[in-house]
C-alpha cells in the first residue's frame, strides 16, 4: 500500500516534472520567439532577396536596358514619322510595365541587375564602414528630395535626344551601355569614355548612398514612378496608429520613403517590404490583412517574373 502510494506520487511527481519542463520549453520557446523571430524574419527576408536579385542578375542581366530602349526607339520611330517596329525589346518593356502596374515597382527591388548593383555596393560599404570605424557621409535628406527629381530630367533630355534623332549621342556615354557591354564580357570599350566615367561615379554613389542610381538617376525608374499602380499590392500605413516619434519604416527605407496615409507617394517604392518587417505594431498592410512582406508572395511574384522572361526568351 505504502509502495503503492508512493509509486502514485512517484508518477504525479514525475508527471509534475515533465509537466513544468514541457511548460518551460514552451515558455522560452515563446520568449526566443518573441525576441528573436522579428530580427531573424527580417535577415532571413534580406537574404531571399538577394538569392533572387542573384538569379536575376545571372539569368536576365540587361532587361533594364534592354526595356529603356524600347522607350527610346519608341520616341526616335515617333520623331522620325515611321511605324513602330514589334522587337524583342518592346516586349521586355510591356512585360515590366505591366508587371509594375499590377505589383508595384517589384522588378526595382528584386530582379534588376543594376538594382542588385547598388544594392550589393552599398552593403558592401557599410560592411567596410562597420569594420574601419569611418563612415561615409549620406547626402542630406533636403538635398536627396531635390536630386531625386534629377531622373525626371534625365528621361525627358534622353527621349528628347532620341525624339530629334540622337540616339547614337547616349548610347556612346551611356553607363548602362558600359555596364551592360562589361557584364556581357565585353572589354572592348573604346569609343566610351564618357560612359566609363559615369559609370565610376555611379558606382562611388552607391558606396555613399542606398540605391544612388536608382533614385538619383535612373531614367526607367522615372518611368516607373510615374505609372498608376493598381490597388490590391498597395501598402497602406495605419498612420493615426503611429506613435509621433517613431520613423522605423522610413528609416530602414533604401529610398527613404514615409509612406504617406494616403500611400500616394508610393511612386518610389521598390517594394522590398523592409518597412512591414521593421514596424513594431504591424501598422504597414498590404491587400487586406496581408503585410506586404510575405516570402510566399514574394515567391509567387519572383517566380512569376521568371517564367515570363524565360517563356519570352529574354
Ligand atoms: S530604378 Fe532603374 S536601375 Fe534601379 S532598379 Fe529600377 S530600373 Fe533598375
Ligand atoms: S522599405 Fe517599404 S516603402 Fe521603402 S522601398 Fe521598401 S517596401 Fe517600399
Ligand atoms: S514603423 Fe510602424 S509604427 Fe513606426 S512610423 Fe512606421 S508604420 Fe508607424
Amino acid at each position: 500500500m505504502k509502495n503503492g502510494c508512493q509509486t502514485a506520487a512517484g508518477r504525479t511527481t514525475a508527471r509534475v516534472k515533465i509537466t513544468s519542463k514541457a511548460a518551460r520549453r514552451k515558455n522560452t520557446s515563446n520568449t526566443a520567439r518573441r525576441t528573436i523571430r522579428p530580427k531573424t524574419a527580417r535577415m532571413l527576408q534580406e537574404w531571399f532577396r538577394i538569392l533572387v536579385q542573384i538569379m536575376f542578375f545571372l539569368a536576365a542581366p540587361s532587361v533594364y536596358s534592354a526595356a529603356f530602349s524600347a522607350a527610346k526607339h519608341a520616341l526616335s520611330a515617333m520623331g522620325a514619322g515611321v511605324p513602330l517596329e514589334w522587337t524583342g525589346f518592346t516586349v521586355q518593356f510591356l512585360v515590366v510595365v505591366v508587371y509594375t502596374i499590377l505589383f508595384g515597382r517589384f522588378f526595382c527591388g528584386w530582379a534588376c541587375a543594376f538594382g542588385a548593383v547598388n544594392d550589393w555596393i552599398y552593403r558592401f560599404s557599410q560592411w567596410v564602414q562597420k569594420k574601419t570605424g569611418r563612415h561615409l557621409p549620406e547626402i542630406p535628406e533636403r538635398a536627396a528630395g531635390i536630386l531625386s527629381k534629377m531622373k525626371f530630367v534625365v528621361l525627358i533630355g534622353l527621349l528628347a535626344l532620341c525624339f530629334f534623332q540622337r540616339e547614337t549621342a547616349i548610347t556612346a556615354n551611356s553607363p548602362w551601355t558600359v555596364f551592360a557591354l562589361l557584364r556581357a564580357r565585353h572589354f572592348e570599350l573604346a569609343g566610351n569614355t564618357i560612359g566609363i566615367v559615369l559609370l565610376l561615379a555611379m558606382l562611388v554613389g552607391m558606396a555613399f548612398q542606398e540605391r544612388f542610381f536608382c533614385r538619383f538617376f535612373c531614367p526607367m525608374g522615372a518611368i516607373f514612378a510615374l505609372l498608376p499602380y493598381l490597388p490590391f499590392f498597395h501598402l497602406t500605413r495605419h498612420a493615426d496608429q503611429c506613435p509621433d516619434s517613431c520613423r522605423a519604416c522610413k528609416n530602414t527605407c533604401p529610398v527613404d520613403l514615409y509612406i504617406s496615409a494616403d500611400g500616394k507617394n508610393m511612386g518610389e517604392c521598390i517594394r522590398c517590404g523592409r518597412c512591414s518587417g521593421i514596424c513594431p505594431r504591424g501598422n504597414i498592410t498590404s491587400w487586406g490583412k496581408l503585410k506586404g512582406n510575405e516570402w510566399w508572395m514574394d515567391l509567387a511574384k519572383a517566380g512569376g517574373l521568371y517564367l515570363l522572361f524565360w517563356v519570352l526568351q529574354v
